[in-house]
């Protein structure tokens, strides 16, 4: 495999900025309605807001990769006497809590820092944090060639060990048929 230039996309988070409004959950939830703005529901965005108001916590979490399991230790975070709760820092879609799901499919949702044809100047939650507390940043990395994990292989995976994988290929050979 060779070597390529790979961009490197950042979301920088302060969370001593955020001030809870949530608008960039409404925005990352709009923007993935189908058709795009059609609809906006929190519960679909790929961004969340940890939100601990006694403790004074805002902590805005992207969505990662799926965990078809959940992790086996817990950590707890004090930072700056603030105690953050133990999957507040986890950006994976997880069998233990209910975040960064799809409500109605329970598929994983990941954030895709926006993909978009024509491309954005920056994601969306971005542009909607008048804040500033999450600000945007590129850079160039070189990397391995590798195969890319999207969003569909990230769906069919949760559906693979939902249903069993003969199971998902049994139906897709059936679909392929139809077709
Ligand atoms: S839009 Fe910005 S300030 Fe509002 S909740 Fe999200 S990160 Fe916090
Ligand atoms: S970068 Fe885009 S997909 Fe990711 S959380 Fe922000 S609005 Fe949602």
């Amino acid at each position: 495999m060779g070597k390529i230039k790979r961009k490197i996309k950042v979301i920088k988070i302060d969370v001593d900025k955020c001030n809870g409004c949530r608008a960039c959950e409404v925005i990352c939830s709009a923007f993935h309605a189908t058709p795009k703005f059609s609809s906006n529901n929190p519960a679909r965005a790929r961004i969340r807001l940890i939100h601990d108001a006694l403790k004074d916590v805002y902590l805005p979490v992207y969505a990662g990769e799926n965990a078809p399991a959940e992790c086996m230790g817990r950590g707890k975070y004090v930072i700056d006497g603030k105690e953050y709760d133990e999957c507040s820092f986890c950006r994976a879609s997880c069998p233990s809590r209910g975040v960064f799901k799809e409500p109605d499919s329970g598929l994983p949702l990941k954030c895709d820092m926006c993909e978009s044809d024509p491309p954005l100047s920056e994601p969306m939650c971005v542009q909607w944090c008048l804040s500033n507390a999450l600000t945007y940043e590129e850079r160039e990395e070189e990397a391995e060639e590798e195969v890319k994990l999207d969003e569909m292989e990230t769906g069919l995976e949760a559906l693979a060990g939902k249903y069993g994988l003969q199971k998902l290929m049994d139906t897709v050979a059936r679909m392929s048929k139809k077709g």
